[in-house]
């Protein structure tokens, strides 16, 4: 799971989670990375964090 830092308004979406487009952005490998580097001001995405509350919902259902 990839999170994209949208550096212009401070947005964190999860690569693959919704259908922004990508201009000012920085990528990392983990959301701890994302807020280590943006610190001050990240905001989440609701569309991408809320599809992957589904996800890992249903996948701890499938257990
Ligand atoms: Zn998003």
């Amino acid at each position: 799971m990839k999170y994209v830092l949208n550096t212009q308004t401070n947005t964190l979406h999860i690569e693959g989670y919704c259908h922004y487009l990508y201009f000012n952005y920085k990528k990392f490998d983990s959301e701890d990375e994302a807020r280590a580097y943006g610190r001050l001001n990240i905001k989440n995405c609701k569309t991408c964090f809320k599809n992957r509350d589904k996800e890992l919902n249903n996948a701890s259902k499938s257990k």
